[in-house]
């Protein structure tokens, strides 16, 4: 149940509401807008008619349910968007944000090298992948720790903050030392009992949707972490598995319209893992961007045919150089006649 505050509430009949609230059984979270405050009451198990009587209270415009289950998630809870920040990278506000770098971290070498380039090439953040779910155990597993020193020195090198993968419960407090921003893979989103440590984590997630997973079950892996007392969230759309076979994954551009439309939380878009080939990640970018997201997460590395994992949706420094101009290029004039009269 959402309780809507007037514009003229003042403090002490928002804290009645907040008191009435837990006396009927439900947390309280409250958001702040500009105009007015709104007063969540979620939970299971409270007195819900107790919150209905609170529509008579001083200070309180209406009371609504909540139409979704992801309760602070959703839109309806706070209108505005939220901005994401990741040591000083602000996910979610004006300006897109490009998260670029390898999928593994292999060595000082090539992740200085990625780290540099991208950050000339106009990157805001550096990935990195330390621990890696990899679908067969023959395959390169990460570096682990290692790989989390080297992510630290090439932060430390470039300024660029850090996100890399959490796939266990254990690695949690290692990786929030070193590491900027936590990154739940694909296959972990609904791996609650991570989710419910990142959320009393002191560090921004990176939630990437599962390959079968439909936008709801997403919004609700991200409603453990909110609920949980962790509100930096950032969604990412990676692709679903569907009966196609010519690109890795489909990328689900509704879907990245649709999370901004049904929630409040920054998206970003992966097209590497998305498509899984180089040469569609400039255009499924600037796709990404045209329906609403907030950013891409792009793999680079210097030379892919080399690359531990993910080579071949890995771009080289120049392609990526490329892809970062072609963001910034304008979309293509719509150029039906009749527009051009209606505009006239
Ligand atoms: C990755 O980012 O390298 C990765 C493994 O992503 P996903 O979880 O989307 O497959
Ligand atoms: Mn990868």
């Amino acid at each position: 149940m959402i309780v809507n505050m007037s514009d003229s509430a003042t403090d002490e009949q928002i804290e009645h509401v907040i008191q009435r609230i837990r006396e009927a059984g439900f947390q309280p979270h409250i958001t702040r807008g500009t105009e007015r405050t709104i007063v969540a009451a979620v939970g299971s198990g409270g007195r819900r008619h107790e919150i209905e009587a609170l529509s008579v209270a001083p200070g309180v415009d209406n009371v609504v349910a909540i139409a979704q289950p992801f309760k602070l998630v959703s839109r309806q809870t706070r209108p505005q968007p939220s901005v994401v920040d990741v040591a000083g990278v602000k996910i979610g506000g004006e300006e897109v944000v490009v998260i670029a770098g390898p999928c593994s971290v292999e060595s000082r070498e090539q992740l200085f090298e990625t780290a540099q380039a991208v950050k000339r090439a106009g990157a805001s953040m550096l990935r990195g992948g330390a621990y890696k779910p990899r679908t067969s155990p023959y395959e390169f597993q990460g570096l682990g720790v290692e790989a989390l020193k080297i992510l630290r020195e090439a932060r430390d090198l470039t300024g660029l903050p850090v996100v890399t993968e959490v796939m266990s419960t254990e690695d949690v407090d290692l990786i929030c030392e070193y590491a900027d921003m936590l990154q739940v893979g694909a296959r972990n989103m609904q791996n609650f009992a991570l989710l419910r440590r990142l959320a009393t984590a002191n560090k921004p997630v990176l939630l990437k949707r599962g390959p079968s997973a439909i936008v709801k079950e997403w919004l609700l892996a991200a409603e453990y972490l909110l609920s949980g007392g962790n509100s930096q969230v950032v969604l990412c759309e990676r692709g679903i598995k569907t009966f196609e076979t010519a690109t890795r994954n489909t990328i689900d551009l509704a879907a990245i319209a649709l999370a901004k439309e049904l929630s409040h939380l920054p998206v970003i878009a992966d097209p590497s893992h998305g498509t899984g080939k180089q040469s569609l990640i400039g255009a499924v970018s600037r796709a990404a961007i045209a329906v609403g997201a907030d950013g891409i997460i792009v793999e680079v590395h210097p030379c892919p045919e080399r690359a531990l994992s993910d080579g071949p949706q890995s771009l080289d420094i120049p392609q990526f150089e490329r892809v970062m101009r072609g963001l910034s290029a304008p979309l293509r004039p719509v150029l039906a006649p009749s527009l051009h009269l209606a505009r006239a």
